[in-house]
């Protein structure tokens, strides 16, 4: 998970008019920061975090298991958010240390395990017996990462090669040879590797015509 994007020049940016005519009292008490919007967001775009249910027919709707979030909510998010990323950083070079940071993050979070179903589909998923969103999320990541370490190795957790790049990347292709989070982070290390051979070959003294390679064996 990445961290929601700093937005430092938010208030600069308004002008005193502006915040002469923004309304006071209650409605800039009731104001919600963009990160615990984010936060809001994030998990209703992931209804499947949260509270096992009872498994039976397709049925209403739940009721949002996270209303509100407070300020200790997204402490707590933040805290999952940075284990999982040493997760994703050390596995392959400390499986063994990654393996007691997923363990003690799984029974910190109350993980266990809950039968799910919809619509004629059936499948189990870690769940925590809390009702701290934090904990349904570090339940779910940490037993999904401990689901790919016990299938195909720590190996295949990583950081993306890509310069200046913070990303990491969860391997699942065929032979794990996964190097880049995204194929933006692929295609713009070919290009600067294409560049680098190029200007390499601008900066040598041409060869003479006696003992020149044709163009496409030159390194
Ligand atoms: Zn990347």
């Amino acid at each position: 998970m990445r961290g929601p994007p700093a937005r430092p020049g938010l208030r600069r940016s308004r002008t005193r008019s502006a915040r002469c005519r923004r309304r006071p009292g209650p409605a800039r008490r009731t104001a919600r920061p963009p990160a615990r919007r984010q936060l809001r967001e994030f998990l209703a775009g992931h209804p499947g975090i949260g509270p096992a249910e009872p498994a039976g027919p397709a049925k209403e709707p739940r009721p949002d298991p996270w209303p509100r979030i407070n300020p200790t909510d997204l402490a707590e998010v933040r805290a999952v958010r940075t284990t999982v990323r040493t997760v994703l950083e050390e596995a392959a070079t400390d499986p063994a240390g990654t393996a007691v940071l997923i363990n003690d993050g799984l029974r910190r979070s109350r993980a266990t395990l809950a039968l799910r179903n919809d619509h004629d589909r059936w499948w189990t998923e870690a769940v925590s017996d809390t009702d701290r969103c934090s904990a349904h999320l570090a339940a779910t990541t940490l037993s999904a990462l401990a689901s790919v370490i016990a299938a195909l190795g720590p190996a295949r957790l990583g950081m993306c090669a890509g310069q200046a790049c913070r990303g990491t990347f969860v391997d699942l292709s065929r032979n794990g040879s996964k190097q880049f989070c995204t194929r933006t982070c692929a295609h713009r290390a070919s290009v600067a590797a294409y560049r680098s051979r190029g200007g390499r070959r601008r900066a040598s003294p041409a060869p003479s015509s006696a003992t020149a390679d044709p163009p496409h064996d030159r390194r």
